[in-house]
């Protein structure tokens, strides 16, 4: 019997002025400025891709939905999470439960926690957990050049 399987994943996207920021799924308008990328920049969707295609074992965001093809151009982290879901189960799997961590300085997630929770996990097709936290100051995300993400994905076979 198959056990259940764990990934990682990890991005960072730059912070820009006129930028609408999506981040967790959700989009943020009281925010001045948003995560630059070829699609919409929302690094913890896209660290969760990545978390729950390594778990399985199936590559990686870059392999799936590459910058080079046009059709994910703009792409919501959401749709990206839909089809990660769908390329899943047809190799067997279900996410078992994720968890991801914001590194940034703004904007504060806890007040829509309970949101993105809910608009990822319903993406994802399992339960989500989103967490935060700032770096004191310190690196890329604490002087605000941009907003990273770390996510671990548990997948079970199906
Ligand atoms: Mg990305």
């Amino acid at each position: 019997m198959t056990s259940a399987r764990i990934g990682i994943g990890t991005d960072v996207h730059r912070l820009v002025t006129g930028r609408t920021m999506w981040l967790a799924g959700l989009q943020w308008p009281d925010e001045e400025q948003g995560l630059e990328g070829h699609s919409d920049g929302d690094c913890a969707a896209h660290a969760i891709v990545d978390a729950v295609l390594g778990a399985a074992g199936l590559g990686d965001i870059g392999s799936h939905f590459g910058t080079g093809d046009p059709a994910w151009s703009g792409a919501a982290g959401v749709d990206f999470l839909v089809e990660t879901a769908r390329r899943l189960h047809e190799a067997g799997w279900s996410v078992g439960n994720v968890s991801v961590q914001v590194i940034g300085n703004r904007p504060k997630i806890g007040p829509r926690r309970d949101q993105a929770q809910r608009v990822l996990g319903d993406a994802v097709g399992g339960p989500v957990s989103v967490s935060a936290t700032t770096t004191d100051g310190l690196g890329l995300t604490g002087r605000g050049e941009g907003i990273a993400a770390i996510a671990t994905a548990l997948i079970i076979p199906r």
